[in-house]
């Protein structure tokens, strides 16, 4: 089973002590390719220093919202340029945590869609409790390639994703029995998702609580497999394929 890792955060400090030996782990275990993502300037740096070092891993530069008041231009268009860089994100709005005020959020989302169009990059969008500005502000740009990560929104949010052919990404968040992406699980079209862990953050069940690593990419494959009544052999070649055509090819 050949497995796209499309969103994780492995430079972060919980992964200093094991790094190496966790991603040759994931690497033995089907682990083809990871995302690493960015969301400040150091995670950016960081990022694209692990792409350098594997070769089985690529970066995303980008200012997270609750970053949006450091945004730094220049640092995303640099990176924009680096050889292993695919995509812009992740970028985006939270009204949840409201860390920088919504505003600011909304400009540093939309100039760093404006870098992503320029370089023709794909954007990874975070999106939490913003649907509505988030979606509006997407669709004054229509870029080509959106993938909302960690896809939170319901089944009509779902149906405008894949009219603009976006698509949506899943998270271990649908193992939990309180998931409300039941329904989005089930009906969502086979190339229009991926999958990713969002390590170190949303570990599956049943290793929920835990630290996250991309080899638990399993447990969400099979759920997917288990709601979708497919095999996850199949599962798991579908989001390999949307994600390798996404992210890998120009
Ligand atoms: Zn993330």
């Amino acid at each position: 089973m050949k497995i796209y890792e499309t969103h994780a955060h492995l430079d972060f400090p919980k992964y200093d002590k094991d790094r190496e030996n966790m991603l040759n782990k994931c690497f033995q275990s089907g682990i083809e390719y990871i995302n690493n993502i960015g969301v400040d300037r150091k995670s950016i740096v960081a990022s694209f220093q692990l792409a350098d070092k594997y070769p089985q891993i690529y970066a995303t530069a980008g200012f997270h919202p609750h970053d949006a008041e450091k945004y730094e231009a220049e640092l995303v268009e640099q990176y924009a340029t680096h050889p292993k860089c695919v995509a812009i994100g992740e970028i985006g709005l939270d009204y949840y945590r409201n860390l920088s005020p919504r505003k600011i959020q909304k400009e540093v989302f939309a100039q760093q869609i404006e870098i992503a169009i320029k370089h023709n990059l794909p954007i990874v969008v975070h999106d939490r409790e913003a649907h509505a500005d988030t979606l509006e502000i997407l669709e004054k740009y229509l870029p080509p390639k959106v993938v909302f990560h960690c896809f939170a929104g319901d089944e009509i949010m779902a149906q405008k994703i894949y009219a603009h052919g976006w698509k949506i990404s899943f998270t271990g968040t649908i193992t939990y029995k309180n998931s409300t992406q039941i329904n989005v699980v089930r009906n969502c079209p086979l190339d229009a998702f991926f999958i990713e862990t969002d390590s170190p953050y949303l570990t599956p069940v049943p290793f929920r609580g835990k630290r996250n690593n991309p080899a638990n990419l399993r447990y969400i494959i099979e759920k997917i497999a288990d709601l979708k009544k497919i095999s996850p052999k199949e599962i798991a070649a579908c989001a390999f394929r949307n994600s390798q055509k996404f992210f890998l090819e120009k």
